[in-house]
Formats: C-alpha cells, structure tokens, sequence
C-alpha cells in the first residue's frame, strides 16, 4: 500500500516538475519573440540634483509590451531572462538603446546628464562583457562618461578578480560604475573598498522608513558619512515624500531618484517633460 502511495507521489512530484519546464521553456520562446520583435521598451527615471532638483541623469528601466496585453514588469522577466542566458542580448539591447536615447537627447539640447543602465550577474559575467560594452560606446559614440553601469554586490562573489579587471577596463574607458541597491548585500564594506565604484545607491528599503523608523535613519546618515568619506557620489532611491526628500537633502545626499520626482516615463514624455522644453 505504502508502495503504490510513494508510487502515486512520483507521478504526481514528475508532472508537477514537467509542467514548470514546459512552463519556462514558453517564457524563454515568448521572450526570444519579444527581443526579435521589438516588444522591449525602455522606461526612463529622472535623477535630480537634491540641492537645485534639476535634472542630472535618468536611470534606464526594461519593459516587455507585449503586441497584446499588458505591460510586464522586469521582476517578472529578467529572472527568466538570467536562468536562460536571453539576459546577454537583451542586456545588450539595453545599453545600445540608452546610448542612442541618450545621444539624441543630448543633440536636442539636454545639457549635463548621465544616462544608466543596470547589469545583471549572469551578464556582467560573460568573459566579453567589458569590450562588448566598450564596442557599443564606440559604436554609437556616446560620450563614455555619459554612460553609467548600475551592478549590485553579488557579480564580486563568484569570481571577485575576474570583476575588478573587468571594473578596471570599463573605468579606464571614462565609464562610470554605481553600485545599485546598496545596503541590502552581505559584504557592503568590504567590496566597497576593493571596487572602486564612483556612485553608490542607497536601497528603497531604507528610505522608505526614513521617517518612522530611527534605526533606519541612522542607517542612511552612516551610509552618507562613509560615501562621503570616499568622496562617492550618493543617490538615493526610492523617494516619495517631501520628508524623506528634505531628510536626505539636509544630510549631503547628491542625488534622488522616486516618484517623488517622477515615475519611469516612456522615452518621448521624458522627452517633452525634460528635453523638449519650449
Ligand atoms: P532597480 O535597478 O533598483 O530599479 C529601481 C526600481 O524602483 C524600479 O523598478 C523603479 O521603477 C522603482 N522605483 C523608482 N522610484 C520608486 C519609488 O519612489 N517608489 C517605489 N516603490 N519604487 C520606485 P522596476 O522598473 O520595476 O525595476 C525593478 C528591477 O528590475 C530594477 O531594480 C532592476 O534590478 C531590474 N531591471 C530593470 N531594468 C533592467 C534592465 O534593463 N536590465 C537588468 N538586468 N535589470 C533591470
Ligand atoms: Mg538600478
Ligand atoms: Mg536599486
Ligand atoms: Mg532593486
């Protein structure tokens, strides 16, 4: 009896399985689809000077528009896109995309502004991530410190080496590095210290309970000491209210990015917000 349950498990435990992989293969298909045929779209968020709020960058956000139904936001696909390696082209497309945005923008008159773009793990660690990188900047002939690459503290832990050399070339070509969600790792310090980033994003968690929270206060003044100290650039992220925004403003934070300022706007309304003003 026993037997013919465990039995009935196995059945159970294999269509359970097969059906998350026919499930993941459709997703990886309809994503393939999505690159080919141009259903990826780039999102813009303006980052402004906390002191004069004027508009100094925009970080560059994905978004799959599929021909029929709605929008789909990047948590739902860039994990997919990671487990299946699709993450190389389209994070290729990404970078190629805001460079070109970016260009066009500076042409109609966009004064100084860094455009970002975030890299995942899985793509930062392609043995040819660096020069693919450097080929679009050349190619498209963006300003190299125009362009800042938003990584996270996870691409150091497989390989922290193969990192930094791959940092080091990208640094040496003019482009920045931000180091994207900071606060939320395991070894923030220390990686800090040994990739030299040049901007550092405070995580939304800890701006959002700026102002109930006191702990996390004194989390996010400890972070701007220390960037400060490393004379790193600060943006915080995240912000929605008037509070959180003077809390940080008042502290030395450079930088804000939030729907306090603006949600992430469709390339032609950032442009008429902030580009094409007549
Ligand atoms: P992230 O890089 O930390 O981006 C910030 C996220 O916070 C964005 O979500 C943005 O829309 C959202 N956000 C901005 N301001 C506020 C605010 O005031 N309040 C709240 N609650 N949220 C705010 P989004 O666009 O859904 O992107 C989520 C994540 O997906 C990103 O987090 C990033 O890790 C990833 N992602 C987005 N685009 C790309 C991409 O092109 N390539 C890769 N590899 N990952 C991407
Ligand atoms: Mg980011
Ligand atoms: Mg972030
Ligand atoms: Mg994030």
């Amino acid at each position: 009896k026993a037997k013919s349950q465990g039995g009935g498990k196995v059945v159970f435990y294999t269509e359970a399985l097969s059906e998350a992989v026919t499930r993941k293969l459709e997703m990886e298909q309809a994503l393939r689809r999505a690159l080919e045929q141009d259903e990826l779209r780039l999102h813009y968020q303006p980052q402004v000077n906390a002191q004069t709020q004027q508009i100094v960058g925009a970080e560059a956000l994905i978004r799959w528009q599929p021909k029929s139904g709605a929008m789909i936001s990047p948590a739902a696909f860039i994990p997919i896109a990671e487990e299946t390696g699709l993450i190389v082209p389209i994070g290729e497309w990404v970078i190629r995309t805001a460079c070109i945005q970016a260009l066009q923008w500076f042409g109609e008159g966009l004064g100084a502004f860094q455009i970002s773009v975030n890299v995942s793990s899985r793509q930062f660690q392609e043995t040819d991530f660096a020069a693919g990188v450097l080929r679009i900047v050349e190619e498209t002939g963006l300003p190299p410190d125009r362009l800042v690459l938003e990584i996270t503290e996870s691409i150091a832990i497989q390989d922290e080496g193969d990192a930094i050399v791959k940092l080091l070339a990208i640094k040496n070509a003019g482009i920045q590095i931000a180091m994207d969600d900071f606060g939320t790792g395991y070894s923030s310090l220390g990686v800090l210290k040994r990739i030299r980033v040049d901007k550092l994003k405070i995580d939304q968690t800890f701006v959002r309970d700026i102002g109930g929270n006191e702990e996390q206060a004194t989390i996010v003044e400890a972070i701007l000491a220390m960037a400060s100290s490393l004379k790193l650039e600060v943006i915080a992220e995240g912000v929605e209210t008037a509070d959180q925004y003077q809390f940080l403003r008042s502290r030395g934070c450079g930088w804000i990015q939030g729907y306090y300022f603006s949600r992430p706007l469709p390339a032609d309304q950032f442009g008429h917000a902030y580009v094409r003003k007549r």
